[in-house]
């Protein structure tokens, strides 16, 4: 089943999106059966479910952390992520910088954004943004490679496609202004089982599919 998934899912991605098979929730078997399949761009959002697959699977695939971060944790995933997705706080940020300095390595990372002012969800507001942006060449051992969010919590596609309208005019902005070789706009990670297909047609380069790898 996994594989007949991923195969319908793939079949209608353009070249340019990659596909990160949320295996959150999942065993260990069932991760690799998503590997078998030919993903290896996975996405974890707990910090322990995380380093228990990483101990078994290692550097296979590449390691994609979608969740919430928490500040104590995050020593236990530098040096091991592709891309944490999830960068929440200019306090995340800063310890992202300490804890990959230890470790001699830059951290690859997305800021995530709130666009639709969920209160459930974190991220960064609009108005943050600018000044984000201004503190972040003083990082060295991180590396901007990008946007992600979430489309609210609606039936309302209109709704949905605007948020992700609206992040894209903001990625491509920074794309624009950004001269610094610290930001560099590579990936807007949006879209999920329920509005993947939006956020590809509004210019999403990278999707996280949980539930619809999974279904049966
Ligand atoms: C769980 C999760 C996903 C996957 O969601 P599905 O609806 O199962 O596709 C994507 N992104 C984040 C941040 C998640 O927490």
């Amino acid at each position: 089943m996994i594989a007949d998934n991923i195969k319908k899912i793939q079949e209608e991605l353009p070249d340019h999106v990659t596909l990160v098979a949320v295996t959150k929730y999942h065993s260990i078997e069932e991760t690799q059966a998503v590997m078998d399949a030919g993903v290896f761009d996975l996405g974890e959002s707990k910090v322990q479910d995380f380093l228990k697959k990483y101990e078994v699977l290692g550097n296979e695939p590449r390691w994609h952390f979608i969740g919430h971060l928490q500040k104590n944790k995050v020593k236990y995933l530098i040096g091991k992520t592709f891309l944490i997705h999830s960068v929440d706080s200019l306090k995340l940020l800063d310890v992202i910088d300490k804890e990959s300095k230890k470790k001699e390595v830059v951290t690859s990372v997305l800021l995530q954004l709130n666009l639709a002012r969920e209160e459930s969800k974190s991220g960064f507001l609009e108005e943050e943004i600018k000044d984000v942006l201004t503190v972040i060449p003083k990082y060295q051992n991180i590396k901007v490679q990008g946007l992600m969010g979430m489309g609210p919590l609606s039936q309302n596609n209109d709704k949905i496609r605007n948020i992700f309208v609206e992040l894209k005019k903001i990625y491509d902005r920074i794309k624009e202004e950004s001269l610094s070789t610290i930001i560099q706009m590579d990936y807007l990670s949006m879209g999920m089982t329920d509005d993947y297909r939006i956020a590809i047609d509004e210019g999403s380069n990278m999707i996280r599919i949980g539930r619809k790898i999974f279904s049966s």
